[in-house]
């Protein structure tokens, strides 16, 4: 297949590319490049014949027209996002702009070149979407497929509005679509503000290990390497209309998961005393925190047989692994203006 990925420079978009590219796949990959962004992403496939950049914005509706009939893409793989809670609670002005306005000139850029296209059944507009928009769970239960909306923070609003576009423009103007709601990933090539980065590269620096609230929220991990597997199945294999939650089953509360890398870190970079747990210091909550997130995975597993290839133990330590062996990335990331100096416990 010939995929546009957007967003392909980020965390999950670059492990879709390179997933994608490994599997043979053509690629392009339109980013505009924010911070959250770095093309060291998709250095191993940067030299494969199947792969192509273009720098650009979702929200330049020429861009877009332009690059779609040069590259004549089978699907769109639509990742690109502003996608940190904690920066959608300081600023959620662009959290609107990219993920609703963006998605909309998305959306009506691939309707355009699918109509010029002839309407082919075989298209795809693949939105890539979170669990978040669900809201939060109690002690019991997951979210389904048929969970009602009920988005909390600026970013899980702005996620929900453009699954909902994306849904209207399927129903309107018949665009085959399929979306997939997916729960926290963790892995390689993680963004160093984000939890489990911040965990680890605080742990090695002799840092106190940041723990909003008492610790108690729960979360669903899954390895992006496995979410990146069921994304490319659902571009292929997913029905027109249908969207997939996509889950790894691990929930962990955020305490027993920074306790299960400090675990792992005294075991392959021991301290010379005590343990990395000795660092953990609890700060006050994020405001409107939501509690627990959960996946049932069901519909996925039955309708197209996808499972996790890695348990969340196997997962952590092959993450802490690459930290420990990729100094020079992530030292640079943290360089960057403004970064570091934040929490992100999610997504
Ligand atoms: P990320 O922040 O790491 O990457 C986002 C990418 O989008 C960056 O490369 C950025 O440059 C690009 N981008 C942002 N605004 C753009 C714009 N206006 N035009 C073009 N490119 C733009 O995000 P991520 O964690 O890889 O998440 C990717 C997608 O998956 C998002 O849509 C997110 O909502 C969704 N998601 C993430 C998680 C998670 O745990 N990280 C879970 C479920 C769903």
């Amino acid at each position: 297949m010939k995929l546009l990925v957007t967003g392909g420079a980020g965390f999950i978009g670059s492990a879709v590319v390179r997933l994608a590219v490994a599997r043979g796949h053509e690629v392009v990959n339109l980013d505009a490049l924010t911070y959250a962004a770095c093309l060291e992403n998709v250095a191993p496939v940067a030299d494969s014949p199947l792969y192509t950049f273009e720098q650009a914005d979702i929200r330049d509706r020429a861009a877009l027209d332009r690059i779609l009939s040069q590259h004549q893409p089978d699907a769109i793989m639509h990742l690109a996002a502003e996608s940190h809670v904690d920066r959608s609670i300081d600023g959620p002005g662009t959290f609107i702009e990219t993920n609703i306005t963006g998605t909309y000139q998305l959306l009506e850029a691939a309707r355009a070149y699918w109509l010029a296209q002839g309407r082919p059944d075989s298209f795809r507009f693949h939105h890539i979407s979170t669990d978040e928009v669900f809201g939060s769970l109690g002690p019991e239960g997951q979210f389904t497929e048929e969970t009602p909306y009920d988005p909390r923070s600026p970013y899980s609003a702005s996620k929900a509005a453009s699954d909902h576009l994306v849904q209207a423009w399927h129903h309107t103007y018949g665009l085959p679509v399929v979306l997939t709601n997916c729960s926290n990933n963790y892995g390689p090539y993680h963004f160093p503000e984000k939890l489990i980065p911040v965990i680890i590269l605080n742990a090695l620096a002799g840092k106190p290990l940041p723990i909003y609230g008492d610790g108690s929220n729960v979360r669903d991990w899954l390895f992006v390497e496995d979410h990146a597997d069921a994304l490319l199945l659902v571009v292929q294999q997913g029905a027109v209309g249908r969207s997939y939650n996509i889950g790894g089953e691990n929930e962990r509360s955020n305490l027993d998961l920074v306790r299960t890398l400090c675990g792992i870190l005294d075991d392959l970079r021991p301290k010379p005393q005590g343990s990395y747990a000795d660092q953990i210091t609890f700060v006050p909550d994020r405001p409107g925190h939501d509690a627990r997130y959960a996946i049932d995975p069901t519909r996925i597993r039955t309708e197209l047989g996808w499972r996790p290839s890695v348990t969340v133990e196997e997962g952590l330590r092959r993450t802490v692994e690459w930290y420990l062996a990729n100094e020079d990335w992530w030292r640079a990331l943290q360089n960057r203006a403004g970064v570091g100096q934040r929490l992100g416990v999610r997504a």
